[in-house]
């Protein structure tokens, strides 16, 4: 019979990647409630020293291939070898990340395994009655929400958004137990050739990994002010993020979009200047620990959410506040 609640952890140069510590905090819940346990699945190449950490955040067993072969993310090794763990161990939920390599990943083994996958969900619940999982996903462009079920077949497999799931602190405290798994690799496995790895030069973090964001609306009026967001976020240490008004009218990349058909994000602290505060732009940034709002409409829908809201020009207030935060 099928059980227990499988993650995919992410890792990039044996680089734990947040997505898929967020995930098996999501795990925990949805394990608690079918009363099964957590598994981590840890694909890499020197990586088993990372799996104490799966254990710290939530893992009741921690399950490594460390293979040469896995030592670049390559589609077919990965799906071999995630393949083999889910037809051994019968999973009754595998999650993976909505990152270009959980998108790579997912869909092939769904069809290997024959079973469905519900892509880029947002939220996940287990139906009391059923037992069975309710994965949600944005739909239609982003004009509804779509609650979508795996009756019949198993695993009920999900990409969940990163930036969206709550992980769980660290707990040194947690035990659990780590499986070393050996997959019979060969030669044909590694269809393709990696000649070189080329890593994008950039001291920008992605916006959903960001501590502090510094986000536009079309309130501040004009491309060129994205400048002035963007000194005040150097200051801080922080990254400049937008509203989806300004990032079709091609003020700034579609990377840096907040929302609903964005990224949800995360922030200890999330500057919303000039952003009306609609219900697609609140969905990918309410969960923020500290909002602080500049809008010169007192009514603005952005104050509902936010802890400081300030009434007035954002040309008035973000100069004065470089200023200060220069002098200190
Ligand atoms: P506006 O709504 O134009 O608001 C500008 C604000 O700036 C106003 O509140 C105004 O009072 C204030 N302002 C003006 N001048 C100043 C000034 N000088 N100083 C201070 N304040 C000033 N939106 C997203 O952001 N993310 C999404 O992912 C997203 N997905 C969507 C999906 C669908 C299916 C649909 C239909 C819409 C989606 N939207 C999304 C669009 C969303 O509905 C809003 O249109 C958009 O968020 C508005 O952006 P804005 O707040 O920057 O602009």
């Amino acid at each position: 019979m099928s059980k227990d609640v499988f993650v995919f952890i992410e890792q990039r140069d044996s680089e734990l990647q947040k997505v898929g510590i967020e995930l098996l905090g999501e795990a925990r819940k949805l394990a608690d409630s079918l009363n099964q346990d957590v598994v981590a699945m840890l694909l890499g190449y020197n990586i088993k020293s990372k799996a104490e950490m799966l254990i710290h955040h939530g893992a009741n067993k921690v399950i490594v291939v460390d293979d040469e072969i896995l030592n670049e993310y390559v589609t077919e090794p990965y799906a071999k070898a995630v393949c083999a763990i889910i037809k051994k161990y019968d999973p009754e939920i595998v999650l993976y990340g909505a990152s270009s390599i959980g998108r790579d990943l997912a869909p092939r083994l769904a069809s290997r395994i024959h079973t469905g996958l519900t892509a880029d969900c947002t939220a996940l619940e287990i139906d009391e009655e059923s037992k069975n999982l309710l994965m949600t996903r944005p739909a239609f462009g982003g004009n509804l929400m779509a609650t979508i079920l795996c009756e019949n077949h198993r695993p009920q497999m999900a990409t969940v958004r990163p930036g969206v799931m709550q992980a769980l602190k660290n707990n040194p405290d947690l035990k659990g137990e780590i499986v070393e798994e050996k997959i019979p690799f060969d030669k044909s496995d590694m269809n393709v050739v990696i000649k070189e790895v080329v890593k994008v030069e950039s001291k920008k973090k992605d916006i959903t990994e960001a501590d502090v964001l510094v986000s536009g609306g079309r309130g501040i009026g004009a491309p060129d002010a994205f400048n002035m967001l963007g000194e005040l976020a150097d200051l801080l240490g922080a990254e400049v993020s937008a509203s989806r008004a300004t990032v079709d009218a091609g003020w700034i990349e579609k990377d840096k979009q907040v929302g609903q058909t964005g990224k949800t994000v995360r922030p200890e602290v999330y500057f919303a200047l000039g952003i009306s505060g609609a219900i697609q732009h609140i969905a990918g940034m309410e969960e923020s620990e500290l909002i602080i709002a500049i809008n010169k409409n007192e009514e603005a829908g952005i104050f509902g959410v936010s802890d400081l809201g300030i009434v007035g020009d954002v040309h008035a207030i973000v100069p004065k506040l470089i200023e200060l935060i220069k002098k200190e």
